[in-house]
């Protein structure tokens, strides 16, 4: 689990330049994208219980408060705010052997301080051997002195000491190999073991930490510190990842048609999700990131046509408000008339269907309704809104729904099954009143909820490979377990890239041999 000192409530609403993705569990909690992490590493099923801000906790006792809950007594920080943390903590606990807790911040902080002192307890009450500190510190190489530094670490342990934490392992953030007798320096200095001095060295993938870790003998002491047997370690199909980072077959190009493209950590997920769908064919990929607004040119001019050159796939990812709709829109009829191989997700899907039924069906004020309240052509239109749903209090739909899959069709081929379930993040919809011309002229409406409310995933049969879902499958890709719509958008986008490749070469060698032209 993690703590955010911040006081937002969940970072739903925080700016995602600021705070990089919302990362949503399948109970529908909207979390920090380090739970991202948590659960492509672990595979733990994770929710809201899982991620507390400062803002959450506060916003619970003071609820508790004005019940009347206290009765009557002062409520302080010390013990109620912390006593909320440690139930939180507990809570998570219940059914798992380990609990891995992350405060998040830096020790010194004015806001982490009740976490630190409510983790402190915890010492206190569950004992030595049922409790483990990692302290996570910076070890920094100065270049002109030609040394590293070990003063940072010595600093961050002196402060965590002033408030009663002494941890057991410090894992030293790195750019290269800390050597014994720097180890040993900082053991010495920070009371700890030498062997729990753990060089956290920079790793030029995410994907290697587990081996680099085990390599140090993490797992190791941190079983023997907590009193735990375990199984053998079985680190195989980490070392097969690794090994397809390093040594990929060949490259695939996407392009990324977004808003929020020049900040990478507001859509984490994506990118790893493509990274898995790229490491299940043995390739490497390569992501262009494109600002959709950049795309947009006067009535006409084709020109933006040689920035979506190039790709081998071509994909629109989620996003709130007007920005770059109409720079989406352009990549999207080029991906469908070049059969491009296209991805939209959620926002992605939703201008993929107004694309659709503004060329192909031919209305030309289609729109969705966040975009233009007033169009005659509303393909997408907050429903819930219209069924009183809204009233009920969230206003998105969010987290786990299941949706039907028709069969034949490619998303069929794709899950090779008719029930799945995927975790959404949205406040509009598609318009079933639409469905009749958009069927007639060619979309399919591949995946609704169960009941038919909802359309959940739309594709264009006569594509080699157009797919859009209304929810947000990078969620749910793991390394080890790459989601099926990544890894077969990033094999026909590969395909695709081949195909086109050896036409260019030949096309070249034509005009080369033809008599009279100097054109290459
Ligand atoms: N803005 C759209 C909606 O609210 C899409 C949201 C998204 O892409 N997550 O429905």
């Amino acid at each position: 689990m993690k703590f955010d000192p911040y006081l937002n409530v969940d970072p739903g609403t925080m700016s995602p330049f600021q705070h990089g993705e919302v990362f949503v569990t399948d109970d529908g909690a909207e979390t920090d994208l380090d739970l991202g992490h948590y659960e492509r590493f672990t595979h733990a099923k994770l929710s809201r219980d899982n991620n507390w801000t400062t803002g959450r906790l506060y916003e619970q006792i003071i609820a508790k408060e004005r019940r009347g809950d206290y009765l009557g007594k002062t409520v302080q920080v010390i013990p109620h705010v912390t006593n909320e943390i440690k139930a939180a903590m507990k809570k998570v606990a219940q059914d798992v052997d380990v609990a891995i807790v992350e405060v998040g911040g830096t020790v010194g902080d004015i806001e982490s301080l009740p976490f630190m002192e409510a983790i402190r307890q915890m010492r206190q009450e569950l004992g030595r051997e049922h409790t483990l500190f990692v302290h996570v510190t910076l070890v920094p190489f100065i270049a002109a002195a030609q040394e590293l530094k070990t003063k940072p670490t010595q600093h961050s342990v002196k402060e965590l000491l002033s408030i009663g934490i002494q941890p057991d392992i410090l894992l030293c953030r790195t750019d290269r190999f800390l050597a014994k007798d720097i180890k040993s320096k900082i053991a010495l200095f920070c009371n700890v073991a030498d062997e729990a001095v753990i060089t956290a060295k920079d790793v030029a993938s995410v994907y290697e930490v587990p081996l680099v870790f085990a390599n140090e003998g993490v797992d190791t002491l941190v079983l023997k510190c907590l009193h735990m047997e375990a199984k053998d370690r079985d680190l195989s199909k980490w070392e097969d990842i690794v090994h397809r980072v390093y040594n990929p077959k060949d490259t695939v190009t996407i392009g990324i048609v977004g808003k929020y493209v020049e900040y990478e950590d507001s859509y984490k997920s994506l990118k790893e999700a493509l990274v898995h769908g790229a490491l299940a064919h043995n390739l490497k990929l390569q992501i262009n990131w494109i600002e959709a607004e950049g795309l947009e040119t006067a009535e006409g001019d084709k020109s933006y046509e040689a920035q979506l050159e190039g790709y081998d796939g071509i994909l629109v990812p989620g996003g709130f408000g007007k920005r770059g709709i109409e720079g989406m829109l352009l990549a999207i009829r080029y991906a469908r008339e070049k059969k491009v191989p296209y991805f939209g997700i959620c926002l992605g899907m939703q201008t993929a269907c107004i694309e659709f039924a503004r060329n192909v069906v031919g209305l030309a004020e289609a729109n969705s309704s966040e975009f233009d309240p007033a169009t005659p052509h509303r393909v997408i239109y907050k429903l819930r809104e219209l069924r009183g749903v809204e009233e009920l209090g969230g206003t998105m739909r969010l987290g786990a729904w299941p949706c039907k899959i028709e069969p034949n069709t490619l998303a069929h081929k794709i899950y090779g099954k008719s029930e799945i379930s995927e975790r959404h993040r949205h406040r509009y919809e598609f318009n079933r009143e639409y469905e009749e011309p958009m069927t007639a002229a060619g979309m399919r409406i591949s995946g609704s909820t169960p009941d038919g409310t909802y359309v959940e995933m739309v594709e264009l049969p006569d594509h080699p490979h157009f797919i859009g879902c209304q929810f947000h499958p990078e969620f749910k890709s793991k390394p080890l377990e790459p989601h099926p719509l990544f890894r077969t958008f990033v094999g026909a986008a590969y395909e695709y890239g081949v195909k086109r490749r050896a036409e260019k070469e030949t096309t070249a060698v034509e005009m080369f041999h033809r008599p009279g032209k100097v054109r290459v």
